[in-house]
């Protein structure tokens, strides 16, 4: 069999094995989300907001989540009538309004942080060497999806004018310039407070690297 029928079928098989986890996710989250009389998505933005730690305007939230303007703020507006959220006009533009979590959010937002612990546990039994490997392929996924523009980007290490990529991860760890710190595959940062895009030429240098290191 020819090495581009054997590509075609890997391909194959990780998509279905994609669509097969996803299934059990969205699955998961309903029924989080049910028990918690929200939706996915109210719950997706309690999170976000959670974890980006200062209000967000909607543009933003929906940014972020790759939700429509109007999803985002019907979902908004549902969680500011439940009392989980609250708007408040910005410090830097008193027309704008943000959006932060109350007291009664934040403890939702905990909980709603807990629905993939199904996942994690099921991870915990790949062995060490899978999982770092699993994360290494997760952050090549996203950043490609990121690429086509089917998701939006996140504030990655690969993609930061802090990043020193290494060429072999397995004999030099990466470097973060920001922090002053050795990073090995499985410390790579997904959403980085201090992260700063790098130019397009740097980020295409570091991704060519990145993507084609022997791990
Ligand atoms: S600043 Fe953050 S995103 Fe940038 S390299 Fe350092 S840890 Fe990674």
């Amino acid at each position: 069999m020819s090495e581009g029928v054997h590509g075609e079928q890997a391909t194959g098989r990780v998509t279905h094995s994609l669509l097969r986890l996803s299934t059990a996710m969205r699955s998961q989250a309903w029924e989080w989300a049910e028990s918690a009389g929200l939706t996915p998505t109210q719950g997706e933005i309690l999170v976000l907001l959670m974890q980006r730690k200062h209000p967000l305007r909607l543009g933003e939230i929906a940014r972020e989540t790759a939700l429509t303007a109007a999803t985002a703020s019907d979902a908004v507006s549902t969680l500011e009538a439940k009392g989980l959220v609250e708007k408040r006009r910005t410090t830097e533009d008193a027309r704008a309004l943000a959006v932060k979590l109350t007291a009664r959010g934040r403890s939702a937002a905990k909980r709603a942080q807990q629905w993939p612990e199904f996942l994690a546990e099921a991870i915990g039994t790949l062995r060490n060497d899978e999982q770092v490997l699993f994360y290494r392929t997760m952050i090549k996924m996203i950043r490609q999806l990121e690429m086509q523009g089917d998701i939006p980007s996140h504030r990655m290490c690969v993609t930061c004018k802090y990043f020193e990529v290494s060429k072999n991860p397995k004999k030099a760890a990466h470097r973060c310039a920001a922090l002053d710190l050795a990073i090995g595959d499985v410390d790579l940062r997904l959403d980085c407070p201090v992260q700063e895009e790098a130019d397009s030429l740097t980020q295409k240098k570091v991704w060519k690297i990145f993507a084609q290191a022997a791990v």
